[in-house]
């Protein structure tokens, strides 16, 4: 049976991580968080405390960085240079410093390599900015999934408010308004739907509908490969 590679693409807060998740599980297919590893990077140059104005110092950063996504039972590990940073990446600031990184060619053209290799073989769930468009343009199939903004930052502020507490859904929207901004904006790779994706709207859906949705995606997109 062929083994495909599915991306998901989508502005933060629309339900990538989850979604994509669910459907490698029900698949038995690899789940890579590409986010992840912008996070890893992002938080590499925070603690070296590096020079933000300089990309030559955060592209070398990028280029020395270990980064390990591995599956554990209680989800995905992510593991830079040696140790877990699972959840210090998941705050709101390295957030920002994530999708600082990512607006640096350079940086982009080592984690999209990398990520080309970890999907190489098929059978991954790949999500983030650009996996439709630049990492695997030849995807058997690209979801682009979105969702309102005061939706998104409504499952943004529950996901971050019993880990870092700091912000107010205010706050939170205000961030993610910023975040999608210099994503959408930027030269390189930004965030836009590739032409022959599916976009989902999952403001009024449940993960489990959308889930379901994409599962049927990939019968039909079976059923045309002709592999069942
Ligand atoms: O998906 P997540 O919110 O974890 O991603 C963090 C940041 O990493 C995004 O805001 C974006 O700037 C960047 N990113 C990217 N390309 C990807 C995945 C994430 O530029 N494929």
């Amino acid at each position: 049976m062929t083994r495909f590679r599915i991306a998901i693409d989508g502005p933060s807060g629309s339900g990538k991580s989850t979604v994509a998740r669910k459907v490698a599980q029900r698949l038995g297919y690899l789940y890579i968080d590409t986010g992840a590893m912008y996070r890893a990077v992002g938080l590499k140059v925070t603690r070296e405390q590096l020079p933000w104005d300089q990309p030559d110092a955060v592209i070398e950063a990028a280029s020395r960085a270990r980064i390990e996504l591995r599956a554990g039972p209680h989800g995905l590990r992510v593991i830079l240079d040696g140790a877990d940073v699972s959840e210090a990446i998941r705050t709101e600031a390295v957030g920002q410093a994530a999708s600082r990184v990512s607006s640096i060619p350079g940086v982009r053209r080592i984690l999209v390599r990398a990520q080309q290799d970890l999907g190489r073989r098929g059978g991954v769930v790949m999500e983030g900015r650009d996996i439709g468009t630049k990492v695997f343009p030849e995807a058997e199939l690209k979801i682009f999934l979105d969702a309102s903004e005061p939706t998104r930052a409504r499952r943004r502020f529950a996901q971050n408010r019993d880990k870092t507490g700091a912000l107010d859904l205010e706050g939170i929207l205000e961030e993610i308004r910023q975040r999608d901004r210099r994503d959408r904006e930027r030269a390189d790779s930004p965030l836009v739907q590739a032409r022959d994706s599916l976009y989902l709207d999952t403001s009024n859906q449940t993960v489990d509908e959308v889930v379901e949705k994409i599962l049927k995606m990939v019968q039909v997109v079976e059923g045309k490969s002709g592999s069942g």
